[in-house]
């Protein structure tokens, strides 16, 4: 331990960002480098837990508590405590592919379950955890790390996000040949077309391809499996094949008015505008919120990054309605330590609405009943009412309407971000993959689908989750591919 009287000496110091009125005038990433003399007293903080809970990565809940991917987050506090980053990137490498992704959106279950916690603010485990890969970066510690031998086995990987992209690293690093098929322009997956730039710069996530790459990693973009390349070919061309396809099956609002002009799903907004902001062609009509009234529905982290896009186009207005009350500003007795606490928080697109305009954009308790549009079937204005949350006679959590609450918005635009039903089912059905509630049918742990030497990982198989989740699964998913391939694995 770096500073046994760390935590009792200093305060927890948030992370740095840029002040929310500047940063709306560009895309640029929101939060900024910490200076190294905080990093190490906010390392100091920590205290080297003989159970470190922040690192046993379960799930309580349907929540994670701790690193999914047990991050040996007490074993580089320490180090950086002591000055020696390269010896933190070695021991943070261990574990974690990408931290220059985690470290910038994970949103830190470690934190969550830190023992300091009990007492007082948690660890700034996330800011340090940065710190590391970006001085990696910076000092040029990272530099491609080619393998010497070649196994002789040819791995197909279908899908870039995080979850193939872990899996084809360790893989690759195994000495396996890997082709990772992306039907998108850019690899990345949501890393690229989902989560804005002023989350997770895109030349971060174009600097972790370009490694991969010349670390021999073949990638074929703009290539849908199903579609230009069939799921056959695949099968007769390689050893075996991960799915790592995502769930990014949109959820509808099944609702009067619905197909008005100007209603869009969040993630066809949110994909245009990285693709003009990298000046990629968009061939559709182009979606624009400048002096326009936004509304956004669903509450989630999604319609927050709906916000923060529409608030950097210049919106007249933006609203985001969620189905739920306002979270508590404390843990409730049903969310103890060390579940990843469920309180109010103010995210980055909040802070930057209530500097424009002067107050939070979220309402809460609010159900949509009807979308209006005027004689030409443009969008004009939504009716909604309030709900209360209660529990029926069996427990059951169930909304019911408050009569006399009924409210009319005018909108020009409407996000729809209610969530995603799950995988999509085109690629899944050629290959014969069966499926559960969307989502492909393969066991957490051993990765099997129901055809051999076809594997799935990631989103595709959990539903919509966290890039740590998807890294945590590409790299379980790899060994598992490893064994099958070679009878034994060394791969963690
Ligand atoms: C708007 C948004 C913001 C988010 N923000 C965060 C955040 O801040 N922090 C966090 O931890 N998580 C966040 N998430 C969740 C996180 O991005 C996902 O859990 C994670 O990316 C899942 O990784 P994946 O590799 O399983 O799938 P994805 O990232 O969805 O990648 C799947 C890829 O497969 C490709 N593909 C699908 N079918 C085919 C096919 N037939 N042929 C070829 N390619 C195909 C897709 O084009 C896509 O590139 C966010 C999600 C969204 C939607
Ligand atoms: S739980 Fe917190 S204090 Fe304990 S080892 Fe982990 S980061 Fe350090």
């Amino acid at each position: 331990m770096g500073r046994p009287t760390g935590f009792l000496e200093y305060p927890r110091e948030e992370t740095k960002e840029r002040s929310p009125l500047k940063r709306l005038s560009d895309w640029k990433e929101y939060s900024e480098q910490q200076p190294e003399d905080m990093l190490k007293r906010q390392s100091a903080r920590c205290m080297d837990c003989g159970t470190p809970f922040c690192h046993i990565g379960i799930e309580i809940n349907g929540a994670a508590a701790g690193c999914p991917i047990n991050n040996l987050i007490p074993e580089w506090n320490d180090l950086v405590y002591r000055g020696k980053w390269k010896e933190a990137l070695d021991r943070l490498l261990k574990t974690n592919n990408f931290p220059e992704f985690t470290g910038r959106v994970c949103p830190a279950p470690c934190e969550g379950s830190c023992t300091v916690e009990l007492a007082g603010p948690a660890v700034t485990i996330k800011n340090i955890e940065r710190a590391i890969i970006d001085k990696g970066f910076e000092n040029g510690w990272i530099q491609p790390r080619i393998p010497t031998k070649r196994s002789g086995k040819k791995i197909a990987i279908v899908g870039s996000g995080p979850a193939g992209l872990a899996a084809a690293d360790q893989l690759n690093q195994a000495g396996h040949s890997v082709t990772v098929y992306e039907r998108d322009n850019l690899a990345g997956g949501l890393l690229t077309y989902g989560i804005p730039n002023m989350k997770l710069d895109k030349d971060i996530v174009k600097r972790r391809i370009t490694l991969l790459r010349q670390e021999g990693i073949d990638f074929i973009l703009n290539t849908e499996i199903g579609k230009d390349v069939m799921a056959d070919e695949l099968n007769e061309q390689f050893d075996a094949v991960i799915l790592c396809t995502g769930a990014q099956k949109q959820r509808n609002l099944e609702l009067e008015g619905r197909e008005a002009e100007g209603v869009h799903f969040a993630m066809k907004y949110l994909t245009q505008s990285t693709k003009r902001l990298l000046g990629i062609e968009v061939k559709e009509p182009i979606i624009d919120a400048e002096g326009k009234n936004v509304i956004v529905i669903g509450g989630g982290d999604t319609g927050a990054d709906c916000v923060a896009t529409a608030l950097r186009q210049k919106c007249k207005s933006v609203v985001q309605f969620g189905k739920h009350p306002k979270l508590p500003n404390a843990r409730s007795k049903e969310n103890m330590w060390p579940e990843q606490p469920n309180i109010f928080t103010m995210d980055y697109a909040y802070e930057e609405a209530t500097a424009q305009f002067g107050h939070d954009p979220r309402e809460y308790s609010v159900q949509t009943k009807k979308i209006v549009s005027d004689s030409e079937g443009h969008l004009k204005e939504l009716h909604t009412i309030q709900m209360k949350r209660t529990s029926d006679e069996n427990g059951n959590i169930v909304f019911k309407e408050i009569e006399g609450t009924e409210q009319v918005w005018p909108a020009d635009l409407v996000f729809i971000a209610i969530g995603f039903e799950g995988t999509e089912h085109p690629v899944l059905k050629q290959f014969g993959v069966e499926t559960k509630n969307n989502k492909v049918k393969a066991k957490h742990g051993d990765y099997k689908t129901n055809l051999n030497g076809v594997f799935a990982a990631g989103d595709s198989r959990r539903g919509q989750s966290l890039i740590v989740w998807a890294i945590q699964e590409g790299r379980e998913c790899a060994r598992e591919v490893d064994k099958y391939l070679m009878g034994a694995s060394v791969l963690p």
